[in-house]
């Protein structure tokens, strides 16, 4: 049966982490993953995630199926801080939102419906993006391709050609946009280019689709969200997947969501009850712990407080890194100016490092970022950042 199964090739982030556990020097540093670590380079665990389970384990309940669109405590709460409590579409019950496993998973049921629904469209993913947008889509069965996003010569955004490609996409083309926080640049668009891509998007009717994985790590909840909130605000239909990963540092309980605004209520509750037969033939339900800690702690002002400040602590942590970064740059001996890293912004930066430049990172230093030249500053910390800047100094030389 399996005699033909061809070998998969190896996830290149995966990849880079089982090279960088193997890796003997004690000195070593990994840039390569997605994920926040505090300054003693730890994975966090938040006070305010701690104080909800204690709450969670005075009063432990039994562990029955969820709904299967989840918990609805956990639905409203994620509502309320992608749309607002008192946003019109939330009022009037215009929005359809699904727990989902992580992030990913809200882009899942979202690609699985709109593959029902519209299974001509194509898909456009920005240039570069998160290495699984483009799998994610394809594997629903869309034609993925992709619209300009990062122009290295002016070490930002392509606003015009990201406008051209979207201007020359077909209508009912479901185009893919990380709602802040670009990965893997850091370089986002400012709010007039927000104005300006949101403007295409509805005069070509196609179909917006933001993945919002880091919402609170850009300038704060409220700021991170304004992308979504100006597609809303133009009367469009939108998907937003929501994730927790990061903002709850809740990597492993999978905690996301897919929200989809629709033009009225009726419509919001077909949808629903078509995302829930996405959900119901793949996995049926999903799984209570994570969604009940963040429902907790978004519903209990004081434990909402708490996240808000812990969330804050850790963006102006990745702020002052950027920060140290070009500072300590420079203090190596670096001539060119790298002041781009701090107008990048969320939780990498696209050094402008060559792929052998990244290679000689790793083989010399053991500095592991992606050969694209990224670079997760959430991973730098007092310790490991001067050295960090020395190894890059000396592949730049
Ligand atoms: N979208 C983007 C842009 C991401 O960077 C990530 C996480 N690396 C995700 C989605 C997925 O998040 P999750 O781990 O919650 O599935």
């Amino acid at each position: 049966l399996f005699a033909a199964v061809e070998m998969a090739p190896r996830d290149p982030i995966l990849g880079l982490n089982e090279q960088f556990a193997a890796d003997p020097r004690p000195e070593k540093v990994n840039l390569g993953v997605g994920v926040y670590y505090d300054d003693d380079g730890k994975l966090p665990l938040l006070q305010c995630v701690r104080q909800a389970e204690a709450r969670l384990m005075e009063k432990p309940a039994p562990r029955g199926y969820l709904p299967i669109d989840g918990m609805p405590a956990y639905d409203n709460a994620v509502k309320a801080l992608v749309f607002g409590a008192d946003s019109d579409v939330v009022r009037s019950g215009r929005v359809a939102t699904v727990q989902a496993l992580g992030g990913t998973g809200g882009l899942k049921i979202g690609a699985d419906f709109l593959k029902k629904l519209n299974p001509a469209a194509k898909v456009l993913i920005s240039d570069p993006s998160w290495e699984n947008h483009r799998a994610l889509f394809a594997n629903a069965g869309f034609a993925v391709d992709t619209y300009a996003y990062y122009d290295a010569a002016a070490r930002g955004v392509n606003v015009e050609g990201m406008l051209a490609s979207l201007r020359a996409a077909a209508p009912g083309t479901i185009v893919v946009l990380h709602a802040c926080c670009h990965n893997p640049t850091g370089y986002d668009l400012t709010p007039g280019q927000w104005d300006a891509v949101v403007a295409v998007v509805k005069e070509r009717g196609l179909v917006p689709f933001l993945d919002m994985a880091y919402q609170g790590f850009g300038h704060g909840i409220a700021e991170d969200g304004a992308a979504v909130r100006k597609f809303v605000e133009a009367g469009l239909d939108v998907f937003v997947a929501t994730s927790f990963s990061k903002s709850f540092s809740l990597y492993g309980e999978r905690v996301g969501a897919l929200s989809v605004v629709c033009a009225s209520k009726d419509e919001a509750e077909r949808v629903l009850s078509q995302l829930k037969i996405v959900v119901r033939t793949n996995y049926s339900n999903p799984p209570t712990h994570g969604a009940a800690v963040v429902a907790t702690v978004l519903n209990t002002p004081e434990l909402r407080a708490l996240w808000e400040q812990e969330l804050a602590g850790m963006r102006t942590r990745i702020k002052a890194m950027r920060e140290q970064l070009v500072q300590g740059l420079k203090e190596a001996g670096v001539a060119q100016d790298m002041s781009f890293i701090t107008r990048q912004i969320g939780m990498f930066s696209y050094s402008g490092l060559t792929k052998e430049q990244m290679q000689r990172l790793r083989s010399e230093f053991g500095v592991y970022g992606t050969d694209t030249g990224r670079m997760c500053v959430a991973a730098l910390n007092s310790r490991n950042i001067g050295y960090v800047c020395r190894a890059i100094a000396a592949v730049l030389r």
